[in-house]
């Protein structure tokens, strides 16, 4: 117990040795006295002097009290410093019980021994006023953050507290997950301070307001409200660094690395496998495709739970996953129509519907598949030409020398159909061919009503 500015017992050590000087004066008056023959009146006249001086001392000694002071100002008078020491003592227990650690007083309360004349003791006046006039202080911690004041704690040790707490926060209670490192960024450390008691917190408190600022300012508010009805002292606006100005709470970074194991699907392969009795293009699914599955390991750093960093360390796999096999056509949808070859002489664009392949004239035309001949007749600007119906699509011959089949015959794929020629708009012997995508319909109605595709596709 520490009682700020109480006056020591040395104010009663000087009253003894007043006393005892003035016995030593009185034996000196009386030894000389006792060489004399006195005189009964003389003897008269001392007692009588004895007397008017034990009376005056009587009185004297009355008259002497201790003044206290809290802070400098008269509270009352008492007769013995251990009164007003055994009542604080026993506030301060009391106080203590309350916040639960040991208090002192935050005022400086003195004792001096005065001469007051006519005066009384009042003890139940000075402990009612250091009942209400005195407020509270202890020794505690101040944890900061990097050096910055953050918020008080009873004990050095609980600093550990803190820094545990903040390091439990950010990590899962989760098995597959393996925690390798947990360090706090910013350097935690303790300071001896002295503040009210209600300002002093727990460890959890502290953790959970450097983890979360704006939130537990709230909460500190209400349990410090709490804590102040309690014990119903002010001190509330030496708020920690007595300045009253809040401080900014500076954000701590709990950085954590993690072995974390995961599942995750491997995404099955395709596989292709050719089929020479399809035609380009067309396809079919022999074997679905199945994912497999593997297990991960991961070495995941995070600062504050949001992940920063993640680095793949091992992987196996559990399930094999299952390749989908596609079966693609070889065929060739339509055949070369011209005999050996030819040259292609002009591409497909969007001002020529076909493509042009010149050949000596008289070179054998083929049909391109199987079909129906829907039209073997002559144009101006087609000269002679033919129209083949294989369902899906059809296909064009133009510039004809001679016409071989008639509209309504079968012809089959590599038929000879036509020879080359320049018949109609041409400026020399080739087969302008097209392919234009069917509808489902037999019926021609005219050249330029289904729409024409670029015939290299299908070859
Ligand atoms: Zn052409």
């Amino acid at each position: 117990m520490r009682l700020a500015g109480l006056s020591s017992p040395g104010a009663s050590r000087k009253g003894r040795l007043r006393r005892s000087a003035h016995y030593r004066a009185l034996r000196r008056f009386w030894e000389r006295l006792k060489g004399k023959t006195l005189h009964r009146v003389h003897y008269l006249l001392i007692a009588s002097l004895l007397a008017a001086g034990i009376l005056g001392y009587t009185h004297y000694r009355n008259s002497l009290f201790y003044v206290v002071c809290i802070d400098g100002i008269e509270a009352g008078l008492v007769r013995e410093v251990a009164e007003v020491e055994q009542f604080l003592n026993s506030l301060m227990d009391k106080c203590g019980l309350i916040y639960g650690m040991e208090v002192f007083p935050r005022q400086a309360i003195t004792m001096t021994r005065e001469l007051r004349l006519g005066q009384e003791a009042n003890l139940q006046q000075v402990e009612k006023a250091l009942r209400n006039r005195i407020s509270l202080l202890t020794e505690a911690v101040m944890v900061t953050v990097d050096g910055v004041p953050v918020s008080p704690v009873c004990t050095a040790e609980e600093i550990a507290d803190v820094i545990e707490t903040l390091s439990l926060s950010y990590i899962d209670d989760d098995d597959s997950v393996k925690l390798l490192e947990v360090e706090l960024e910013e350097e935690l450390a303790g300071e001896d301070c002295v503040v009210p008691p209600e300002q002093v917190c727990s460890a959890a408190e502290v953790a959970n307001l450097l983890l979360d600022p704006e939130k537990l300012e709230q909460d500190l508010d209400l349990q410090t409200a709490s804590r102040l009805s309690l014990a119903s002292r002010d001190g509330r606006e030496n708020r920690i660094d007595g300045s009253g100005e809040k401080q900014e709470i500076p954000l701590v970074h709990v950085k954590t690395v993690e072995e974390a194991t995961q599942e995750e699907p491997v995404p099955f392969p395709t596989t292709y496998v050719n089929n020479n009795e399809m035609y380009k293009g067309e396809s079919r699914v022999v074997t679905e495709g199945k994912d497999g599955l593997k297990e991960v390991t991961y070495r995941v750093t995070r600062v504050n739970g949001e992940e920063i960093d993640r680095e793949k360390l091992s992987e196996r796999i559990i399930i094999e996953p299952v390749a989908k096999v596609i079966e693609r056509g070889t065929l060739s949808r339509f055949a070369w129509p011209v005999a050996g070859g030819g040259r292609l002489s002009q591409g497909f664009s969007g001002r020529h519907n076909g493509i042009d392949i010149a050949a000596p004239s008289g070179t054998s035309i083929l049909a391109a598949e199987s079909g129906t001949v829907v039209c073997s007749s002559w144009g101006p600007a087609t000269g002679n030409y033919i129209v083949i119906y294989h369902g899906d699509y059809w296909t064009v011959y133009l510039h004809n020398s001679r016409n071989l089949v008639s509209a309504g015959q079968s012809v089959s794929r590599g038929q000879v159909i036509a020879k080359v020629g320049s018949s109609g708009n041409s400026t020399g012997p080739h087969l302008h061919f097209e392919v234009r995508r069917g509808t489902g319909s037999s019926k021609w109605p005219g050249y330029y009503y289904y729409t024409s595709i670029n015939p290299l596709s299908f070859f």
